[in-house]
């Protein structure tokens, strides 16, 4: 047989489509192979299962076991999600962590987190699963706007809530900071007048405790914001804002009672106010929202997982 049968052609294109296909996966493997072996900076994620709207703690070890003697690095690496880069923080002997924050408006799927210092770069991947979120209807009557910020608010809760400073705070699980139900979950995603609001989405949990109710720091922290509705904080009312450390903040809006001042620091537990419906509020609650990294996420999270 020196003829070979058309079949037999078949199969050997595809045989060596195959081979050469091969070829390329495994030298994308030898290549990241030797990437990674470059650098002793090695990471991994938790939650193992992050839902939109979760925080995800990015783990990452910067020497391996075999350096001798391990060297305590001065420069933290930087952690690279998309086009946002994200701090991390020494969390112990050669670990660090960075906080990712997800929210109702990205997409679920992949994520790919780039971790680099000036030992080289390694990569973590982590999937970040879909989730349904409550869907709200308002209908504004015509000529009825609502309340608008104040310069002076936007600007003072824009800087709050872009707090990162460089000590961990907060320890353990989060406690509520309102004995009252919760009325309003985080992520509730709205129509106004029949139209579908692309960037609106509850940022933060609501408490239905009575008028007057106490309202405690969930976690220790610093208080860093106080702002007071007659000083021009219209539509968040008497707020404040702590800081828990390497960019986790929450903020407290609406109080009709204010006990904390700025500087103050807080155990969790703490007396902050007492629930009020000032501001844009259409009754009395309390708007509790986590920030990570300038993010709204879901507190709830915090109250179920312990993140250290
Ligand atoms: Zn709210």
């Amino acid at each position: 047989m020196n003829k070979s049968s058309p079949l037999l052609d078949v199969l050997t294109r595809r045989n060596w489509r195959s081979i050469l296909l091969g070829a390329i996966s495994l030298s994308i493997v030898l290549w990241s192979a030797v990437q990674a072996a470059g650098t002793p900076l090695s990471a991994s994620f938790t939650p193992a299962s992050p839902r939109l709207g979760e925080t995800v703690v990015v783990n990452i070890a910067t020497a391996s076991s075999q350096s001798t003697p391990p060297t305590t690095q001065a420069t933290p690496p930087t952690v690279k999600v998309g086009t946002k880069t994200y701090p991390a923080f020494n969390v112990g002997k050669e670990r660090f962590r960075a906080m990712i924050p997800t929210t109702p408006l990205e997409k679920p799927g992949d994520r790919e987190a780039t971790i680099s210092d000036n030992t080289g770069k390694t990569t973590v991947k982590f999937p970040v699963a879909d989730r349904k979120f409550a869907i709200q209807r308002i209908n504004f009557s015509p000529g009825k706007s609502g309340v608008e910020a104040t310069e002076l608010e936007l600007k003072q809760v824009a800087a709050f809530k872009a707090t990162v400073s460089p000590t961990k705070l907060w320890s353990g699980k989060f406690i509520a900071p309102n004995a009252g139900k919760t009325s309003s979950p985080y992520g509730v995603r709205r129509y106004y007048n029949g139209e579908f609001a692309t960037d609106y989405y509850h940022r933060g949990l609501d408490y239905a405790g009575g008028y007057g109710s106490a309202v405690v720091a969930p976690a220790a922290g610093k208080v860093v914001l106080v702002g007071y509705e007659k000083k021009g904080f219209r539509v968040h009312g008497n707020v404040v804002g702590v800081d828990h450390g390497q960019g986790l903040v929450s903020i407290f809006m609406h109080m009709s009672k204010i006990s904390v001042e700025e500087g103050q620091m807080l155990a969790a537990g703490d007396d902050i106010g007492a629930i009020g419906s000032t501001g844009s509020s259409t009754g009395p609650h309390l708007h509790w929202g986590l920030y990570v990294n300038a993010v709204s996420v879901d507190p709830v999270q915090w109250r179920s997982q312990s993140i250290e």
